[in-house]
């Protein structure tokens, strides 16, 4: 029996037990590990088929005249190292992605700043809702998971209970066996109600003005915490923001009845303990830095944050326990290019990249607008990309150097989710000729930089862990599989903020989207059995499903199980429709993640905009409609 850990892009950061009986090898949850507790996922279920899927490309493919053959790494890394020595950094390119993050994930980032490269920046995920809440409270932070088993009542703004994190699941469900109220606020589609007592359906991207509606409530029935009036700054103005808001316009905006609204502030003002959960797609809205922004004020107005049992989990930086291993030189601000509008971006430069390097992130599939993602990748000189598969970007690469996956490699994940982190061992044989990230960017270092950055992996280790949350070494982490980082179980204890003026900032807007054309909001929405675009081509066959309610006002008389076409301002793609009445009739669900070269990735249709914090995308304010084929 061995332990290691998955480092898919998911919160749960999950430890492994890997056996092999009988030339066999099985994975299942680590039963010591206090939030795996022996249990794991679909995705991570499939890890292993997807480790030995036939489809895996385990030596470096060089593309010519259109083909791609094989070539040995040596090959490989001296093109690389010959273009790379050959040209001005300001022709190159380097998109990081974070669908793999760890100790040595970082090492690409190291090695091409060193060399003075272009890189992006923008984010695909929760960049928006991370930024709200520092400028809220000075500090990305949230109570150690296991307090979720103290809260009286749990509120979950969003989070899709059966695709998203099965941990925070499994504490939902062991909350209702004690009689503990769940209530679950979403658009719907998300099979919430066999988690919730209560389900409240909400218009697309507004639980802003929910937020605002309750904390309207609490101010005029002077129902605020006073702890939270004397710890907080923009007060005064933050009551006239409000009081300009009629109470049944801010319900009318979100959708949601006043009587369900004054229900639910009563339970954040009860004496009762209440902890919010909040989804990560509730910041993926042009104000999505304002949905999280007012949701987080409600906790900390109603007094329903710096104690055991209370406040918010959305996210907590799964790096924050790393010290960083090398002198990672800072980016210049010149140096950044829009990831989601790359081709635009790089359009306008007055230099003309030549060469782009790409890890971790399915670049021509997973960004907005992905088919302009995919022309950039087309119309470049020199394409390398790091990945395991021929999906949307490996196929537009010149160079495919193929990357060693979970278990095929060493690695120390962190978590978004909760304290331990998790020693990542490689214990599966590499496929082929794989290598790690880390090894393809330590030997092209070696070979191009005069001094290399790059110390050997286990040196990067115990850099990693001097951090003053890690109280053991890099042998104990080893040893046991995880570890208990060191951090207060309960985050902004009595409301105690490491903002500047050590209190936490009131929203100074609250914004009404203007419309982004006629339509409902398209919300494309994570799978259960795969994570973004890591589906195997054999399940990629047939229309793609859109989930509609059958109330729809934009269903344009189309029947179940019929074909049309699913438009935007973008494009338009084929959709089979299925109904489903949890959904708000303002939105509609496609499971995201389908490759542009089967017809099938959403991203497509799906226009670049960006929210109002932390560049991230606002990829549910997308509108769309339907037509008749
Ligand atoms: S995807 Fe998430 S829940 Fe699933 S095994 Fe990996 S870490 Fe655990």
């Amino acid at each position: 029996m061995k332990i290691s850990a998955c480092s898919l892009d998911c919160p749960d950061s999950c430890s492994f037990v890997v056996e092999t009986k009988n030339n066999k090898i099985t994975l299942k949850g680590n039963p010591e590990h206090p939030v795996t507790k022996g249990f794991i996922c679909a995705k991570g279920k499939n890890l292993l088929k997807r480790i030995n899927h036939p489809d895996r490309i385990t030596n470096p493919l060089l593309k010519k005249n259109g083909s791609f053959e094989s070539i040995s790494w040596e090959e490989a890394f001296k093109l690389c190292a010959d273009k790379l020595n050959s040209l001005d950094p300001q022709k190159i390119l380097h998109v990081r992605g974070y669908g793999y993050r760890g100790v040595l994930a970082d090492a690409s980032n190291v090695f091409f700043r060193t060399l003075g490269s272009l890189e992006t920046y923008g984010s695909l995920c929760d960049e928006a809702g991370c930024e709200a809440i520092v400028k809220t409270f000075g500090s990305l932070e949230q109570n150690d998971l296991s307090e979720l088993s103290n809260a009286d009542i749990i509120i979950n703004w969003g989070k899709d209970l059966s695709r998203s994190s099965l941990h925070t699941a499994a504490y939902i469900k062991d909350a209702r066996k004690k009689g503990k109220l769940v209530i679950s606020i979403s658009p719907g589609g998300d099979g919430n109600e066999k988690f919730s007592d209560k389900i409240i359906t909400i218009r697309p991207g507004t639980d802003r003005f929910l937020a605002a509606a309750l904390i309207k409530i609490l101010l005029e029935s002077n129902e605020v915490s006073p702890k939270a009036i004397e710890k907080c700054s923009g007060l005064e103005p933050f009551k006239k923001l409000i009081q300009g808001y009629d109470l049944n316009l801010l319900c009318e905006l979100c959708g949601v009845e006043l009587k369900t609204a004054r229900e639910l502030s009563n339970a954040y003002i009860s004496d009762k303990k209440v902890s919010s959960l909040i989804g990560w797609g509730v910041q993926r809205y042009t104000f999505g830095g304002e949905n999280i922004s007012y949701i987080c004020s409600l906790c900390a107005l109603s007094g329903q944050m710096g104690q055991s049992g209370t406040g918010f989990y959305y996210n907590i930086s799964s790096g924050r326990n790393f010290s960083s291993w090398a002198a990672t030189p800072e980016t210049k601000n010149d140096n950044n290019v829009l990831l989601q509008k790359l081709e635009s971006e790089l359009s306008k430069r007055e230099k003309k990249v030549k060469f782009i390097w790409i890890d971790g992130v399915n670049l021509a599939n997973q960004t907005p607008n992905c088919e302009s993602a995919a022309r950039t990748l087309e119309n470049c000189e020199f394409v390398v990309t790091v990945d395991a598969f021929m999906n949307d970007t490996a196929m537009r690469s010149d160079l495919i150097l193929p990357c060693a996956l979970t278990m095929e490699r060493d690695e120390i994940i962190g978590s978004a989710l909760h304290n331990y982190i998790n020693w990542s061992a490689k214990v599966l044989t590499p496929r082929g000729s794989v290598k790690s990230d880390f090894e393809i960017i330590r030997t092209l270092a070696t070979m191009i930089l005069e001094k290399n950055l790059i110390p050997e992996a286990e040196l990067c280790f115990k850099k990693a862990l001097e951090s003053s949350s890690t109280p053991f070494t890099f042998e104990q982490l080893k040893k046991k599989g995880f570890a208990k980082c060191d951090w207060p179980s309960v985050a902004y204890e009595n409301l105690n903020f490491k903002s500047n003026d050590e209190k936490f900032t009131l929203p100074i807007k609250l914004s009404v989207e203007e419309s982004n054309g006629k339509g409902f909001n398209l919300l494309s929405l994570l799978r259960k059995n795969y994570l973004h675009s890591q589906i195997p081509e054999e399940y990629q066959t047939g229309t793609p499903e859109l989930f509609i309610s059958p109330e729809s006002p934009y269903l344009n008389d189309l029947k179940e199980g019929e074909e049309a076409m699913l438009t935007t301002k973008l494009g338009s793609m084929k959709i089979k429709i299925c109904f489903d009445e949890t959904i708000h009739p303002d939105a509609a669900i496609i499971r995201r993640g389908g490759w542009l070269k089967h017809d099938r990735s959403s991203n497509k249709i799906i226009e670049p905009l960006i929210t109002d914090l932390g560049f991230g995308t606002a990829y549910y304010s997308q509108k769309a409609w339907l037509e008749k084929i």
